[in-house]
């Protein structure tokens, strides 16, 4: 462990945050340094979440989007677990961490506070339960595995009367996440029909509840309108001036008493800040941890916070900095400079940062962007946001996987392949029942012959 003179630093969260930050220490800390830095991230990798709807709609391979956190860091250590309790009066936070979830505990002298947000379903009826979201990794291949499984449902005859119930997909929320997953969900099942003979495309209903006039208000009403025509004239119901209540076996239930019978509803049209933080006892609004422009935590000196869970103000305005990528990343650069203006003794940097801008990719390869203060619209759009959020994308190895992918677009349809990751060991118990005689088998026996009507499965290698 580290010794009396050793200053640790513990960075909480490893989204754009925390790993920016921690990419920035790498970058500041030199060989004869006694400062040791920490990085406690729940996953092992880093999500570049801009992408995220192109691994639900399948146009992305599901691990071209995310860099394994030890690929990134070689200074900064990192340790890979849930981050259980916050001690500030200790200086002590519990982790806990492999298969039985065991405790460590882990002691510093700073700690930067980035662990995001959570989806904030306003304990609406049936959404915690029943409701997908778009925040996670988990979240986009879940959805792409359930789009698939509504399309292999509804093509056989069975479904005959149950496939527009089946296909019709609800989004809430008109924000960014919103917007570009209902393109991408309305592009893959439209594109998919080509291999389900019995669907055709008065089957699909896509709608998008949104509870303002226009969708995307970040972007103004031109792109905005824009955004909605487009979207229109591919299929897609805009439901504007409309807010879900609920979810239940009947459907998503609207303010003004309509129903939308469907089995899926994607949530997007709220967040909260880690709950882990609303225990501190620190200054908060609705949740998000209240810091000075240098990212320090109001009145717990050693303590920072930035990105999504915290409120940075603008010193130009003095109102928040939106929760964005964009000033996560910048945030990031600040607060590690000034920690290590801290232990050395230099001057800290109030963060300042004016919006470069911001861009959304609407489908079929069109978009819409507001960049420097200027609109585009349709393909330059599409373009700006593939070549911006490419260079963007960590790492020159996903840069290339994933501008590889867009390139085999070109010439392939989108994959229909689910993604499973459940054992084998299901078919052998489903064989046991059905046939005892296996169940004392000697383990290294010749298995069974298969029942008559029964597949064999075969192995990911082609064997039996
Ligand atoms: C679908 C989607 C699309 C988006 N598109 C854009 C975009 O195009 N442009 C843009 O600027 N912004 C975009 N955003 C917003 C952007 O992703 C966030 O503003 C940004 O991720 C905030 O960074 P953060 O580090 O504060 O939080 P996060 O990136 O959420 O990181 C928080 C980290 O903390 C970890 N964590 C949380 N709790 C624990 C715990 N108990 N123990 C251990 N680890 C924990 C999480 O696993 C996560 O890695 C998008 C967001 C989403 C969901």
């Amino acid at each position: 462990m580290s010794d009396a003179k050793t200053t640790r630093v513990l960075i909480l969260g490893g989204g754009f945050a925390g790993v920016y930050a921690a990419l920035e220490f790498e970058k500041l800390l030199r060989r004869d340094d006694n400062i040791e830095v920490m990085l406690v991230n729940k996953d092992n990798f880093f999500l570049f979440t801009p992408m995220l709807h192109e691994v639900a709609a399948s146009d992305l391979d599901i691990t071209h989007i995310v860099n394994p956190i030890r690929k990134l860091l070689r200074r900064v250590k990192f340790f890979h677990g849930d981050v259980e309790q916050i001690d500030l009066r200790a200086r002590r936070i519990v982790v806990s961490h492999s298969e039985e979830h065991h405790h460590h505990e882990l002691e510093y002298d700073h700690l930067i506070l980035a662990m995001g947000s959570v989806t904030n379903f306003f304990g609406l009826p049936g959404l915690e339960q029943r409701a997908r979201t778009m925040k996670s990794l988990g979240d986009a291949i879940e959805l792409r595995n359930h789009l698939i499984e509504l399309l292999e449902a509804a093509d056989f005859e069975c479904a005959l009367g149950e496939r527009n119930h089946l296909l019709t997909v609800v989004v809430a929320g008109g924000g960014f996440a919103g917007v570009e997953t209902i393109a991408g969900i309305n592009d893959f099942l439209r594109e998919a029909l080509e291999f389900y003979p019995h669907l055709s495309d008065a089957n699909i209903r896509v709608v998008l509840v949104h509870p303002g006039e226009l969708i995307l208000p970040e972007l103004g009403e031109p792109l905005g309108r824009y955004a909605q025509e487009k979207l229109a004239a591919r299929n897609v119901e805009i439901l504007t001036s409309a807010r879900v209540t609920g979810f239940s076996d009947e459907g998503v239930t609207l303010k003004d008493g309509r129903t939308i019978r469907t089995r899926t509803l994607i949530w997007t049209a709220g967040t909260s800040p880690n709950p882990l933080l609303a225990n501190l006892p620190c200054r908060s609004e609705k949740g998000r941890l209240t810091v000075d422009s240098h990212m320090r935590v109001t009145d717990w000196p050693g303590v920072w916070s930035l990105g999504d869970c915290a409120l940075v103000p603008d010193p130009k305005t003095g109102k928040p900095f939106p929760p964005t990528a964009q000033h996560a990343i910048r945030q990031a650069r600040t607060v590690a400079r000034n920690i290590l203006a801290t232990i050395r003794g230099g001057a800290l940097k109030p963060f300042q940062f004016a919006t470069l801008g911001q861009l959304a990719a609407i489908g079929r390869r069109t978009g819409v962007a507001n960049i420097f203060g200027f609109n585009f619209s349709g393909f330059i759009a599409w373009w700006l946001w593939r070549t911006i959020y490419l260079s963007k994308l960590p790492r020159f190895e996903k840069k290339f996987r994933v501008a590889l992918d867009w390139t085999l677009d070109l010439l392939f349809s989108k994959d229909l392949v689910q993604f499973h990751t459940g054992r084998t060991a299901a078919l052998s118990h489903a064989q046991e029942q059905l046939n005892p005689s296996t169940q004392t088998a000697h383990p290294m026996a010749e298995p069974a012959s298969p029942l008559p009507g029964q597949r064999r499965e075969l192995s990911a290698t082609g064997a039996v």
